[in-house]
């Protein structure tokens, strides 16, 4: 096994790490400003966009882009580490194109949209120059299982019409998102449970579309918002259904896999940052005598977040290799795994970071609050910890039952029948 980046990944890192230096972190501060005074899209944000897409460090997460699509062509493996650094900053991903929602939805139309749809919706979206957002959840079922969504997409003549309410519906409220991938069923009464549900895309002018409310996150406000959206009678062409009516849970566990590992990936990034201002504060900052890494829970800590990091870093690069390899249907148990662990992780390393730095660590002087709250909502987003940890449990036991009688020369004869 060889545990080393390609020399392309470590060139790619290094002229990712240069642009997050050079151009993203000295403008870490006026982002900040700039949303707390109320303007989004930020200023710089157009410019740094085109200055990565001039030095081509622009959708670098595409694998199977075709030769007219712009992008890097990167496996999941080579991208892993560049999404890592990007993970740093929250808002850095969108400079290089490769921020969520729009990844996903991007591969739902690279996979499943027809040639119109991709020329009306893939190519702006590859270009950067508009956003998008994907509703599925729902307020009134629980959405964590998709075959209870509820809004309705009903055929009438050459359109489909569609009403129903969802929520948390990410990128909703930024300027740019002109296009919603939306859930919905097609036929909720006939059909097998997971042939009810379909995609249909809804450009977000069109009329009968109501945003409701940006849902803060933990008291947290996000410009690009977690909305809460009503249709009402949403009148699209049938054209705009992807792929066929009843294919929408197939595209949904196709669209979810990537966007899952994306996650943890720029996760990792997250986690890092965090144990970085540990570990700096741990050395500078003096109680009872000592520096704060010379106390024996706080240097447990610290070594503690190291070896997760490690661990889930290792994971996340081999889950990245077996969806190259097998896809992401292959590679669902472990793709479960990852979106178990890491947010997980995520929000342990940032917790014990905050402890580190007393009180100024929940004030809104770190990032800490921020990598906490992210982390947290991700045990919830693309799917809850207990739905993945279901899935496990059921590959996990399947697994054991074709192999069933391989453990039996481990018991000792009186147990044994
Ligand atoms: C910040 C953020 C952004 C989001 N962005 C989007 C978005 O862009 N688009 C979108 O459609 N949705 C989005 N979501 C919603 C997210 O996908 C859902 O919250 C998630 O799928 C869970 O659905 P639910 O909230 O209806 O919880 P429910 O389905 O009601 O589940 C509640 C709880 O029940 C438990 N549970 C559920 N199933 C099981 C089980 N099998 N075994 C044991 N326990 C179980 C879990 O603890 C779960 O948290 C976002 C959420 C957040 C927090």
């Amino acid at each position: 096994m060889d545990f080393d980046h390609s020399p392309k990944t470590q060139e790619l890192r290094r002229r990712v790490s240069n642009f997050m230096e050079a151009h993203i972190i000295p403008r870490y501060r006026q982002h900040h400003d700039e949303v707390t005074a109320g303007t989004f899209p930020v200023s710089f944000m157009e410019d740094l966009k085109a200055l990565a897409k001039s030095e081509e460090l622009w959708n670098l997460f595409l694998p199977h882009l075709t030769n007219d699509e712009s992008g890097t062509r990167l496996t999941n493996l080579e991208y892993a580490p560049l999404a890592e650094i990007m993970g740093r900053v929250v808002w850095a991903s969108e400079v290089f194109n490769c921020s969520a929602p729009d990844t996903g939805n991007m591969e739902v139309f690279h996979m499943f949209g027809s040639p119109e749809q991709k020329k009306q919706w893939l190519e702006p979206l590859l270009e950067g120059k508009i956003r998008s957002a994907f509703a599925m959840t729902e307020p009134d079922v629980s959405s964590s299982d998709a075959t209870n969504i509820q809004t309705i997409i009903k055929r009438d003549g050459g359109d489909y019409v569609i009403n129903g309410r969802k929520w948390f519906i990410s990128n909703a409220a930024h300027p740019n998102c002109k296009v919603m991938i939306v859930m919905g069923k097609t036929d909720p009464d006939s059909a097998d449970r997971h042939r009810q549900q379909s995609m249909i895309i809804v450009p977000m002018d069109t009329p009968g579309i109501t945003v409701e409310r940006n849902i803060t996150i933990m008291g947290h406000h996000s410009p690009e918002g977690h909305c809460e959206i009503v249709f009402k009678d949403v009148r699209v062409p049938i054209s705009n259904i992807i792929a066929g009516e009843g294919d929408g849970f197939m595209i949904a566990q196709a669209r979810l896999g990537p966007g899952r590992i994306h996650h943890c990936m720029r996760s990792i990034g997250q986690s890092e940052l965090a144990l970085d201002l540990m570990v700096e504060r741990a050395q500078e900052r003096k109680a009872f005598g000592k520096y704060l890494h010379q106390h024996g829970a706080i240097s447990e800590w610290i070594a503690r977040s190291r070896m997760e990091i490690e661990q889930a870093r290792l994971f996340v690069l081999k889950t990245a290799d077996m969806i190259d390899k097998v896809g992401a249907k292959g590679a669902r148990k472990e793709i479960s795994m990852i979106k178990a662990i890491i947010p997980h992780m995520q929000t342990t390393i940032a917790d014990r970071a905050m402890q580190v730095f007393g009180a100024m660590g929940i004030s809104p002087d770190t990032p800490l609050a921020d990598i906490w709250t992210w982390g947290r909502a991700l045990r919830y987003a693309d799917g809850p910890d207990e739905v993945h940890l279901r899935a496990i449990a059921r590959l996990e036991i399947s697994e054991a039952q074709k192999k069933q009688g391989f453990t039996l020369p481990y018991l000792t004869p009186p147990l044994r029948k």
